[in-house]
């Protein structure tokens, strides 16, 4: 898989892709993560990439030039699945998308910042639009990490135990059962005991009664949602 994020500050994505399982994911050549920087697509003296917005009011918007021209050299390049916006209106992130989106092989995520970017970018050169939850950002950098790392995680090879994101919240419409380590007893807290009995089978049962009375208790409405 190859993921393209475009943005107007680089930097805020430098770190999420720098440690840990997404770095190990490009390392082992299971993902190629490529941050574009807008800037030098800009075609005015200053390398600006936002202007002020017709009709007034505060707050920056993107320009659609540079947009266009970063998104079509990708484009003479390869062919993309989708262009992804991020945008706090889009289509909400959930494990079932991210699931989607990890059976692709090439990504565009466009990251807005400030007011957002010209209408005629999500009109014209763009294909789908992911938000991260109802609530505002100030830019969508930290989005498409988010987003970057749902998928990520789900690429074959790139978690050592393989099962191990099937067992994870939400896969099979359940939360997660809680999980324990050493010691087995701390300050008189316990760990229950059926999970050191060595009964796999039983183990097995435990884990999924939890997770259904979690689900329950906690997330009632989610194989509704
Ligand atoms: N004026 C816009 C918000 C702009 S926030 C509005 O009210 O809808 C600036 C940028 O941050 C957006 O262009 C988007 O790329 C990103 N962003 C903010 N919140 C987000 C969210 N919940 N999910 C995904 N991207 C988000």
């Amino acid at each position: 898989m190859r993921l393209d994020i475009i943005t107007c500050l680089p930097r805020l994505l430098e770190s999420p892709f720098s440690d840990s399982i997404l770095k190990r994911a490009q390392d082992k050549k299971l993902v190629e993560v490529i941050i574009h920087d807008l800037r030098p697509f800009s075609t005015n003296k200053h390398r600006t990439t936002d202007d002020y917005a017709f009709g007034g009011g505060a707050g920056m918007v993107m320009m659609i030039e540079p947009i266009d021209r970063c998104i079509s050299s990708l484009k003479e390049q390869r062919t993309y699945d989708d262009v992804i916006y991020m945008s706090p209106d889009g289509e909400l992130l959930t494990q079932a998308l991210a699931n989607q989106f990890s059976l692709k092989k090439n990504l565009i995520l466009l990251c807005g910042h400030y007011k957002g970017v010209d209408e005629r970018v999500r009109e014209h050169l763009i294909t789908r639009e992911v938000s991260i939850g109802d609530y505002v950002l100030s830019g969508g950098e930290l989005a498409a990490a988010v987003l970057s790392d749902a998928i990520i995680r789900l690429l074959p090879g790139v978690l050592s135990d393989e099962t191990s994101a099937l067992t994870d919240s939400f896969q099979d419409g359940l939360v997660a059962p809680p999980v324990y380590t050493r010691p087995a007893e701390y300050n008189g807290w316990k760990v229950p005991d059926v999970l050191l009995s060595g009964h796999e089978a039983k183990i097995q049962d435990w884990r999924h009664e939890q997770s259904l009375t979690r689900t329950q208790k906690r997330r009632p409405n989610l194989n509704k949602e």
